[in-house]
């Protein structure tokens, strides 16, 4: 089954909404389609943050690049300072929501269950929801790589349907690698989008564990995204610092188409 390549960017706490309404222009030019939706084989998401969503979104509607957000809260409405629902980002055209980025577990408590709640309130408020998983340098060294992925996925996607998992994205982000510039190396990233494919054999099926696209993050840049977009199973790429400069984020599309 053929999976459509799907090259993220995740600006993280980085531009206003004029330096981003700029970076969508520059991206516009530097990609091999020029914005045109019509002739994309690659499906191309931006993540800025959400203070300029309606900027962002305002200069790319009506081209290829689609808008999502680093967050998404599990509650409709309610007392929750500092997050954002489904139905307010729907409310702006986000498409898209990143859920568990290793920074957001790192630095903001997010856990398993907090990932599950998260992603079930996006699908259920019509986002494609991309959920993150990765190990850490010390858990890689304790040849803990595989437990610690497929807890991840198991219980980020507790309770999920087959049906569920066709909004699903997986993002394999090995700590080490992000914003590092340690990249995994094609057969290592390779090794583990596999393992992730099997874990979600075994928990939705072969279809769905063959239809389900599994990104790879981590210091993903213009010079290595081929390599890596040739494995069988890396269906595309999460990538942080590189989507802040328009070239070689359209570099790395190219690679991908
Ligand atoms: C990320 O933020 O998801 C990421 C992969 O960052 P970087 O590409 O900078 O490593």
């Amino acid at each position: 089954m053929s999976r459509r390549k799907l090259i993220a960017g995740n600006w993280k706490m980085n531009k206003t909404s004029a330096e981003g309404a700029t970076l969508i222009k520059e991206l516009k030019d530097a990609l091999p389609c020029k914005g045109n939706p019509e002739c994309c084989t690659v499906e191309v998401l931006v993540c800025p943050p959400f203070t300029t969503l309606p900027a962002v979104i305002a200069e790319a509607r009506g081209t290829c690049i689609h808008v999502g957000a680093q967050n998404v809260h599990w509650a409709a409405n309610g007392a929750f300072t500092g997050e954002l629902s489904a139905a307010m980002l729907k409310d702006v055209d986000v498409t898209h929501a990143i859920i568990g980025h290793s920074e957001r577990r790192q630095y903001f408590g997010e856990t398993d269950a907090t990932v599950n709640q998260r992603t079930k309130a996006a699908l259920a408020g019509g986002l494609v929801a991309i959920v993150c998983v990765g190990e850490t340098l010390a858990e890689r060294e304790a040849g803990q790589t595989f437990v610690v992925c497929e807890k991840q996925v198991k219980d980020g996607l507790a309770s999920l349907s087959a049906a569920d998992m066709a909004n699903v994205v997986i993002a394999y982000e090995p700590v080490w690698a992000i914003g590092t510039g340690k990249v995994a190396t094609d057969a290592q990233a390779q090794e583990v989008h596999a393992f992730i494919r099997t874990t979600l054999g075994a928990l939705f099926g072969g279809a769905v564990a063959a239809q389900t696209r599994i990104l790879y993050g981590g210091s993903m840049n213009a010079g290595n995204a081929k390599g890596l977009l040739a494995m069988p199973d890396i269906d595309g790429g999460l990538i942080g610092g590189a989507s802040l400069k328009a070239p070689d984020f359209a570099t790395i599309v190219s690679s991908a188409l």
